[in-house]
C-alpha cells in the first residue's frame, strides 16, 4: 500500500467496516505547516459511538478466546508492515502533525516497537499457584483481559500514542474503541488499515474519528458494558474524564501533562546537559508532555550552559517538515503559537532575556523561532505552565537543596532530567525528585520496554515495558479447598 493523504482511508472503522459516518457529515483536516485543509475524514456521532461499542461487546467473548500467540503474531505483522512502510508513514504525519520527516520516521519506529514489545508479552501472561499459609488449601490466580476499553489519543504523537494503547490491549485480549484527536486523524486510520491487513479480526479494533470528542464520549464512557477508559492528553480533560469514568467505576490510565525539570549541576558534564537540552526540548518541536519545560542550573556553569544551548537553538532551520534541511516544524495551531507568544511575552516583561528567538515566524503555518530566555525571575507562568513550544527557560540555582525544591515545585510529576557526574547525587536527587520518571544524563527516556508514566496531576497508570499489559488484565483469585 502507498500511503498518502488520497490513499489513506477517510471513513469510521467500525466491526471491520468502513463506513461514512451516521450523519454522512465530514471535517477538514488541516496541515499547520500552511494552513491549508489537506483531507476530510468522517465525523462520527453519537449513534457511530454505540455502534463502536455494540462492535467492542460483539467479539470481546471470541477476542478473549483467541489463542495469545496468534494475538501476538498479528501484533508481530502490523509492526513489520508498519517497519515496512515508514517511509509513506512519515510524510503523512508529517502533513497532518506538522514535524519533519525525521521525526516522524522516530515517532513510527518508536510507535512500531510497542507492537513488537507486546507481540512478545502477549504469550507470557501468567498467574500464580500457592499453598496457602496455613497448609490448608490452595490459591490460585489467573490474569483475563479487562474487557472492553475506550482510548482517546492527542495530536502531538499521533501513532504512538495509540500503539501504546492499542499493542497491550490486543496482546491482553481486549476489544478497543480509539478516539485519535481531530487535528491528527490520518496517522490512526492508516494504523487501522495495516492492523486490518495483519488479520485483526473484525470488531476488535475501531476508529471513531469525530470533531464533537465530548459528545461521542459521554455515550461510550456511561456504557455498562464499557471496563476501562485509557487517555493520552490534557490536565484539565483528564480530571473531567476520571469525574464521568467513576458512573461505571471503570479501570483508568491517565497520561497526562508535564512541566519537566532539566537540572544540570556543577559537575555535569556541560556539552553532554546541552546535547540532551536539544532533544529533550526541541523533541517535537516542543510539544511533548516530556519536553523539558524549564531548565535548572547552577549558578557555576549558567552562562556556560545558556550561551551553547543558544547557539545550537539559533542555527537550527525552521521551516515544513516535508522539506529538506529542515529541523524545526511548525506548531499544532495559531493557538499553540499565540499561547506560546503570550508567555514568553510574559516572561520577558518579568525581565528575562531572549538570548535568541523570542518571536513569532511570518508567512502560512505556525511557525516560532527556537528561543532561548536567561535570568528568567522565578514564579514566571512559563515555568509552571506547560509551554508545549520550542522555548527553553533558563534559571539559576545555588544548592542541590534549592535546585530539588524548585524542580518538585509544581502540580505536575511526569518526568525530570539530571545531569550530574556523582553518583551519589545522581542517587540523592532521584530519589528525590517527584516524577514517574527520570532521565539521568539522557534527554530522552520514552522506550517501549520501560513503563512510561507520571504521578500527581500528570495521573497515573504505566505504558509500555512489562507493567503496560497489567492496565488491560485483571486478577482473578480461586481458592481451592485441599488438605
Ligand atoms: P486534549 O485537549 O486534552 O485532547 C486530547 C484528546 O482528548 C483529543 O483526542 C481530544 O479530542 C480529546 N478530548 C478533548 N476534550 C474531551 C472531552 N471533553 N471528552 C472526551 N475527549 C476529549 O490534549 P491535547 O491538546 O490534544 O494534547 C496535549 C496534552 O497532552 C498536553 O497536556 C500533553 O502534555 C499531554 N500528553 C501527555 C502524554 C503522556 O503520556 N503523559 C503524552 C502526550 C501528550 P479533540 O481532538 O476533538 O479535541
Amino acid at each position: 500500500m502507498t500511503i498518502d493523504t488520497d490513499t489513506v482511508p477517510k471513513q469510521l472503522f467500525l466491526a471491520g467496516e468502513w463506513r461514512d459516518a451516521s450523519g454522512g457529515e465530514t471535517f477538514e483536516v488541516e496541515d499547520p505547516s500552511t494552513g491549508e485543509a489537506i483531507a476530510t475524514v468522517a465525523d462520527g456521532t453519537e449513534d457511530d459511538a454505540r455502534a463502536a461499542m455494540d462492535a467492542c461487546a460483539a467479539v470481546q467473548g471470541e477476542w478473549a478466546a483467541h489463542p495469545p500467540r496468534e494475538r501476538g503474531e498479528i501484533l508481530r505483522r502490523a509492526w513489520q508492515a508498519i517497519t515496512e512502510q515508514v517511509d509513506e508513514l512519515a510524510v503523512l504525519m508529517t502533513l497532518e502533525m506538522g514535524k519533519t520527516v525525521a521525526e516522524s520516521k522516530a515517532e513510527i519506529t518508536y510507535a512500531s516497537e510497542f507492537f513488537r514489545w507486546f507481540a512478545e508479552e502477549a504469550v507470557r501472561i501468567e498467574g500464580r499457584f500457592a499453598k496457602a499459609p496455613s497448609g490448608v488449601g490452595r490459591l490460585i490466580t489467573m490474569k483475563q483481559p479487562v474487557g472492553p476499553c475506550y482510548a482517546i489519543t492527542p495530536w502531538n504523537f499521533p501513532m504512538a500514542m495509540g500503539t501504546r494503547k492499542i499493542g497491550p490491549a490486543v496482546a491482553a485480549g481486549c476489544t478497543m474503541v480509539i478516539k485519535p484527536a481531530q487535528q491528527t486523524p490520518l496517522s490512526m486510520l492508516a494504523l487501522a488499515r495495516i492492523l486490518e491487513e495483519a488479520g485483526l479480526p473484525a470488531g476488535v479494533l475501531n476508529v471513531l474519528t469525530s470533531s464533537s470528542s465530548s459528545e461521542v464520549s459521554k455515550p461510550i464512557i456511561s456504557d455498562p458494558r464499557l471496563r476501562k477508559l485509557t487517555f493520552t492528553g490534557s490536565t484539565e480533560v483528564g480530571r473531567k474524564l476520571v469525574e464521568q469514568s467513576a458512573q461505571g467505576l471503570l479501570k483508568t490510565s491517565m497520561e497526562l501533562g508535564g512541566n519537566a525539570p532539566f537540572l544540570v549541576f556543577d559537575d555535569a558534564d556541560v556539552d553532554a546537559a546541552v546535547e540532551g537540552a536539544v532533544i529533550a526540548k526541541m523533541r517535537n518541536v516542543g510539544e511533548a508532555c516530556t519536553a523539558a519545560n524549564r531548565f535548572h542550573v547552577a549558578e557555576r556553569v549558567q552562562d556556560e550552559f545558556t550561551t551553547k544551548l543558544a547557539e545550537r537553538l539559533g542555527a537550527m532551520k525552521v521551516g515544513r517538515g516535508t522539506e529538506e534541511g529542515v529541523d524545526v516544524g511548525p506548531l499544532i495551531d495559531d493557538d499553540q503559537r499565540g499561547k506560546v507568544a503570550e508567555l514568553v511575552d510574559d516572561a520577558v516583561a518579568g525581565g528575562a532575556q531572549a538570548v535568541v528567538g523570542g518571536t513569532r515566524i511570518d508567512g502560512p503555518g505556525y511557525f516560532y523561532a527556537p528561543t532561548v530566555l536567561a535570568h528568567v525571575t522565578p514564579g514566571t507562568r512559563l515555568l509552571q505552565e506547560e509551554i508545549f513550544g520550542p522555548v527553553a527557560p533558563v534559571v539559576g540555582f545555588g544548592s542541590e537543596d534549592e535546585a530539588v525544591a524548585w524542580a518538585n515545585d509544581t502540580e505536575y510529576g511526569l518526568v525530570s532530567y539530571v545531569y550530574t557526574r556523582d553518583i551519589k547525587r545522581a542517587f540523592r536527587v532521584c530519589e528525590a525528585l517527584d516524577t514517574g520518571m527520570i532521565g539521568l544524563n539522557q534527554g530522552l527516556v520514552s522506550n517501549p520496554a520501560a513503563p512510561f508514566g507520571g504521578v500527581k496531576a500528570s495521573g497515573f497508570g504505566r505504558e509500555g515495558g512489562r507493567e503496560g499489559i497489567e492496565e488491560y488484565l485483571e486478577t482473578k483469585y480461586i481458592a481451592m479447598a485441599m488438605d
